[in-house]
């Protein structure tokens, strides 16, 4: 028998940990949108602004008018398992959208990334192309960072052939956008399509005030439109320490695709396949199959009775009594819609 020699086991360096990680943080354009557009809203942004070329596949771009980073920061900002957020003492009480340290290392090593950032007088940039950075250059902005992802896939022509349509890849933008405009009604957000010869404003939500009920009353309608609002059904109801609160439309509003669904947990947007069903059940009986229900859900609850950190996108949630809060969903929302029909209109709009 032939004698096979034991095979060498090496350390990956930075730049391949990076690009193999880089394939379940950034799937698509839109994912690069959510983490950049999660930094700023982490930075304290009050307003935000993203612009994106061919679908996001030439060019995304994120500016922000939060914290900034420091010039002597950037390199580390941009490596792996480096983060400002948590220092690993406590993973049940965060706070903030990110806490990996992932995305931008991912982003730098799927991409051409420059991050251009002010923090108090002096303003920096640093280029990372392929994983490989240059060195941190004095820049010139005026406030907070900007962050520039261009030819995301380029050196990965596989994961570039699996990429939709520039128009499918811009619509899961918006989409992505808007969630999180619907998380953070405070904050402004204007998308903004630069494929053509003049910008175009795709998106935008002014900063909403007040307090959070009203701002999210009036964030529902810049993000589902004046149509939904008169159509939908102001949520509260609890459960075994799990909160439902939002705002669900009548049957005779539903849709024919999903696109109108947007489920929070703990203030974090999520594509949960258990909040997903359950939704669906709630609208079971008064709703065709091919029909898809509109709703915004936020479920709040303990941080120990939910797990965010289950994908590193962060999509995913586990409960620890998923058994409840479908309970909590399906029974709020049926309930919220058994008194509606008449007193629908009185509701969001106005
Ligand atoms: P995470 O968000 O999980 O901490 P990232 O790779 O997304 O990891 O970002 C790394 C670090 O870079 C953050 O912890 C933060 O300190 C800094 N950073 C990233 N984006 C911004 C931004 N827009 N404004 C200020 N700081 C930022
Ligand atoms: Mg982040």
């Amino acid at each position: 028998p032939k004698i096979r020699p034991a095979p060498v086991i090496r350390q990956l360096d930075e730049a391949a940990i990076n690009r193999i990680a880089a394939g379940e943080v950034v799937e698509r354009p839109a994912s690069a949108v959510k983490e950049l557009v999660e930094n700023a809203i982490d930075a304290g942004a009050t307003r935000i602004e993203i612009d994106y070329a061919d679908g996001g596949k030439r060019l995304i771009r994120v500016t922000d008018d939060g914290c900034g980073i420091a010039g002597d920061d950037l390199p580390l900002a941009l490596s792996r398992h480096a983060t400002s957020k948590i220092d690993g003492s406590d993973l049940l009480e965060i706070s903030t959208f990110g806490f990996r340290g992932e995305a931008l290392p991912s982003l730098g090593a799927v991409g051409r990334l420059t991050i251009t950032s002010r923090c108090g007088d002096a303003a920096a940039s640093i280029t990372v192309t392929g994983g490989r950075a240059e060195a941190v250059r004095p820049a010139a902005l005026s406030r907070g960072t900007r962050v520039e992802l261009r030819d995301l896939f380029h050196a990965t022509p596989a994961r570039l052939k699996f990429l939709r349509t520039d128009r499918a890849e811009a619509q899961a933008i918006a989409e992505t956008v808007k969630r999180l405009a619907l998380a953070e009604p405070f904050v402004a957000f204007t998308l903004t399509d630069l494929s053509g010869d003049s910008p175009r404003t795709v998106f935008r939500a002014d900063a909403q005030s007040g307090d959070l009920f009203d701002a999210l009353h009036g964030r529902t309608a810049q993000v589902l439109g004046r149509d939904f609002a008169a159509n939908a059904i102001p949520l509260d109801a609890e459960r075994e320490g799990h909160h439902l609160t939002g705002y669900a439309a009548l049957p005779t509003y539903s849709r024919g695709s999903s696109v109108q669904q947007f489920l929070f947990v703990n203030g974090r947007p999520v594509q949960d396949r258990l909040l997903i069903g359950a939704l669906r059940a709630a609208y079971m009986d008064v709703l065709s199959r091919d029909r898809h229900p509109a709703a915004v859900l936020f479920i709040d609850c303990a941080p120990r009775l939910v797990d965010v950190n289950v994908h590193p996108a962060k999509s995913q949630v586990r409960f620890r009594d998923g058994g409840s809060v479908r309970g909590l969903i399906v029974s709020g929302l049926r309930h919220a819609l058994a008194g509606a029909g008449h007193r629908a209109s009185s509701t969001v709009a106005g």
